[in-house]
């Protein structure tokens, strides 16, 4: 699907814009009350609990919704440079709008890979030209993401790198793991980590146990994922960056992040959607769909997972957005890629597996997709993950409520392989306001904030 280019207005001749009479809540300071969000350029001007003149305003109706931070997903792909068939940095930017987000963080294992000063330039500028959520970079740790010499770190931070991963990959030399641990330290950024032990996972498609053994696919042990996770625990106690083991899968990381954690280290976790709400059983009938990595495990894992998310010894909720054509996806399960979509289906998926479910409320569910990927990727400073007057005029509205059927035929995204097609979900983005524009998804989103 092909939209019509946005109007390109300066945000300074936009009108301001008036979310009014919603549920306003900023987790960080607690703070939950209805009231009128007036937001001005690419500040938060007032929160009021009376309400406001509506006059010369680009009024938002938030009546029985939820009106919080701009959600910040801080795992995703966008697939460009070098994968554009899948998505694009504006139609990854576009899905993310349309999934409530605010923000995003997108991962470097494109080609080539993110890994000089000039590639994170490059996405900066596109993500800007899109003027759709913001887009931050994750960098690569490591050139061409080889797992062997350092990429530019430094370098890449000053041009505005938030986080360094060499997701796709884990580092499997504890050596060179040792040395950009150190590097993230120096340079004050954190180390995103994707854990896999690669010599386990040789010719590994999906979760080992009896299903693959019944479908003859090979079999990939959660311990692939533990004994990297375990490793980079004990190689950063005495170097202490900031590092964070992305799309955990597995009891076993959850109970290794339980004691890092409880030891004082600077550790955090991240859960994506279908790890939540999903078990290897999905992958019967040789279902590529369900073919991600890493994979889908048991009811227990997703058990252990939740309760993780529950008790906040996993603060980061992502999706690991991994967009796939339909002929990728189409290959026989051995030879298709892993990944499943996730921006657009996230917040409704969420609310399925945490609030509907009873574990948790929204508020909890919405710290974990605000503040948490904020001082993940340490921009709760600067203000995002946050809603407070002055701060940045970044907010998401979201019906709590609603039920809605998840159709990725009318997703924005380039890509269709998601999981979670036909389900029912819990809670829905309908408004998103960021880089001084506002999305109302109900309605005329596409053209933006200032259409008359
Ligand atoms: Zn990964």
């Amino acid at each position: 699907m092909f939209l019509p280019p946005l109007p390109s207005r300066p945000v300074s001749e936009a009108p301001p814009i008036l979310v009014r009479g919603g549920r306003v809540i900023d987790p960080l300071r607690g703070f939950d009350a209805v009231g009128d969000v007036l937001l001005r350029g690419e500040r938060v001007e007032r929160i009021s609990a009376t309400p406001l003149p509506t006059t010369g305003l680009r009024v938002i109706d938030a009546d029985g919704c939820l009106v919080c931070p701009g959600l910040i997903d801080p795992h995703v792909h966008l697939r460009e440079p070098g994968g554009e068939r899948k998505e694009t940095i504006r139609t990854g930017s576009e899905a993310a709008i349309a999934g409530g987000f605010s923000m995003v963080a997108c991962m470097p294992n494109t080609q080539p890979a993110l890994d000089l000063p000039s590639l994170v330039d490059f996405v900066r500028l596109k993500a800007a030209e899109a003027g759709l959520a913001r887009v931050r970079v994750v960098a690569a740790a490591t050139v061409g993401r080889e797992g062997e010499r350092l990429a530019p770190m430094g370098a890449m931070a000053r041009a505005g790198a938030v986080a360094f991963s060499d997701d796709g990959d884990g580092i499997a030399s504890a050596m060179v793991m040792r040395r950009v641990l150190a590097t993230c330290r120096s340079i004050d950024r954190p180390f995103l980590q994707h854990c896999q032990e690669a010599t386990l996972t040789h010719e590994a498609v999906m979760n080992e146990g009896p299903l693959a053994a019944k479908l003859g696919l090979g079999g990939w042990p959660a311990v692939a994922e533990e004994i990297m996770f375990e490793r980079d625990v004990r190689l950063n106690a005495s170097i202490g960056c900031r590092y964070h083991a992305q799309h955990l899968s597995s009891a076993g990381s959850v109970e290794i992040l339980r004691r890092a954690k409880a030891a004082g280290q600077p550790v955090s976790g991240e859960a994506s959607p279908h790890h939540l709400l999903l078990t290897d059983a999905a992958c019967d009938g040789w279902n590529t769909i369900a073919k991600v990595n890493p994979p889908l495990r048991t009811g227990a894992d997703a058990e252990a997972l939740r309760k993780a998310v529950v008790d906040g010894t996993i603060e980061v909720l992502a999706t690991d957005h991994a967009p796939h054509t339909a002929s990728e996806k189409g290959r026989d399960f051995s030879a298709a890629p892993f990944g499943c979509i996730g921006l657009e289906s996230a917040v409704g998926m969420y609310g399925l597996a945490l609030v509907k479910s009873g574990l948790m409320d929204w508020t909890s569910v919405i710290e974990r997709m605000t503040v948490g990927p904020a001082r993940l990727l340490g921009l709760l400073e600067a203000g995002f993950g946050r809603l407070f007057e002055g701060g940045p005029a970044d907010v998401s509205v979201i019906d709590p409520d609603a039920a809605w059927k998840v159709e990725a035929s009318n997703f924005r995204s380039r890509s269709r392989n998601s999981p979670f097609d036909g389900w029912t979900a819990h809670g829905r983005p309908v408004a998103v306001i960021t880089q001084g524009r506002a999305f109302d998804l109900r309605t005329e989103w596409w053209r933006g904030a200032g259409a008359p």
